[in-house]
Order: C-alpha cells, then sequence, then structure tokens
C-alpha cells in the first residue's frame, strides 16, 4: 500500500482494536483473551508514547499521540505505482553452473574491470560487447567496446601499452567481468598506471594520488 493509502488509514489504536476482535471472533467464544489482548495493546501504546514523549519533550502529549497514531511502529515500504516485477532472487544456472552466460545489459554491454595481475591494483574499466569479450578470451590481449566510436579496440593498439589476460573471471550473476592482466606499460591515456589516479575527498573534490608514469605527448 503506498504513502496516500497509509495516511487515509484509521489511527493505530482503532486499528489494533479491530485486529483484535476479528481474531479473537476467528478463535471462537474467546472473548477474555481478546480483551487482555486490547489491554496489553493498550499498555504497550502508553509506553511507547511516553518514552516517545520523555526523549522529544518539545513535543506535547497530543502531538506525540497524533504522530504515533499517524505513524505503524513498522511503515511499509511505498511501491511506485506501475514499478517493474523484481529480478529473480537467484539463478542458480548462471551462479553455480560452468557456462559462461554473461548477462550484457540493454545495449549489448558488460563492465570488464581490469586489474594488474600480481599487485591486485585496478587499472581500468572498460565495456565489452559479446564481440569484443570473445576477441578478448582467445587472444588472450585485453579487447573492449568503444561506445563513443561504435567499434572494438584492442588495449595498446595505439600506445604499444597491451595488456596480456592471465585469468578472467565473472561475478555471481555474470553480469561483470574482471581481466586480470600483465600490462605492457602504463595503462591510462591521461599518463598514469592506473586510470584511478584520483581520490575523492569528502563529498565533492579530488586529489590526485598517484604519480605520473609517462607523459601522453611522447606516446600518443
Ligand atoms: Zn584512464
Amino acid at each position: 500500500m503506498g504513502i496516500r493509502g497509509q495516511r487515509r488509514e484509521p489511527p493505530r489504536s482503532e486499528k489494533r482494536k479491530v485486529k483484535s476482535e476479528n481474531q479473537s471472533s476467528a478463535d471462537g467464544a474467546d472473548e477474555g483473551g481478546g480483551l487482555q489482548r486490547r489491554t496489553h495493546d493498550a499498555v504497550y501504546d502508553e509506553i511507547r508514547l511516553r518514552i516517545f514523549t520523555f526523549h522529544i519533550p518539545f513535543f506535547t502529549f497530543g502531538r506525540a499521540r497524533a504522530n504515533l497514531a499517524e505513524y505503524p511502529v513498522t511503515p511499509e515500504v511505498p511501491q511506485p505505482r506501475n514499478a517493474p516485477e523484481p529480478p529473480p532472487m537467484s539463478d542458480p544456472a548462471r551462479e553455480t553452473g560452468t557456462d559462461l552466460m554473461i548477462k550484457f545489459d540493454d545495449a549489448g554491454l558488460v563492465p570488464a574491470i581490469v586489474q594488474d595481475h600480481a599487485s591486485g591494483e585496478i587499472l581500468m574499466m572498460g565495456w565489452m560487447n559479446a564481440e569484443a569479450l570473445g576477441q578478448t578470451l582467445e587472444t588472450k590481449l585485453a579487447t573492449f567496446y568503444s561506445r563513443s566510436r561504435k567499434k572494438f579496440w584492442v588495449k595498446g593498439e595505439s600506445s604499444g601499452h597491451t595488456q596480456e589476460v592471465l585469468e578472467a573471471r565473472t561475478d555471481c550473476d555474470q553480469d561483470v567481468v574482471i581481466l586480470k592482466v600483465k600490462s605492457n606499460g602504463p595503462c591510462c591515456h591521461v599518463g598514469y598506471r592506473s586510470c584511478f589516479y584520483r581520490r575523492i575527498q569528502g563529498t565533492d573534490e579530488l586529489a590526485t594520488v598517484e604519480e605520473k608514469a609517462f607523459d601522453p605527448k611522447d606516446v600518443y
């Protein structure tokens, strides 16, 4: 049920009462039990009201009561209208099977993270279509798909800084690829060993934390 529905719901105390009555009639002739539940609920509500009031002293008792009546203890998560079906939680064939079943996105691409095989350093991230992935696995040279140029390219074809793929992995749902590579030279066209040469400072600043490995003017 959405937020709008919640607002129009009766106050919590009424809801509880209705629930208790329904329960007791379902139990059949269990009036005493129903009354006891109502009493417990009333005491519980009173305790919660007191805690709430004392912890937030500027709230009047009336406001606290109104607040409690308006919001359930565990609010339902509002679902947007026409929300798409959530994906299935588990896909055993993909997760534990032995077949390579890469899940390409709507554009036919999968992200590929490139990692130095020896140091574990993350060097870059690129996109692969099925053709680029196939060529990477066959030639053992990292090959990507350029979304801007709409064609695939072998890493290092112009700079000579190729990446020999020693191992390729994919994750549980097969929608990310990792290449463990031996780099023949620095990775980033800006001149750094890794594309991740800047650290995010706080929420909106960057600091360069790596030394340049080469001058791009000499290479490209
Ligand atoms: Zn880069």
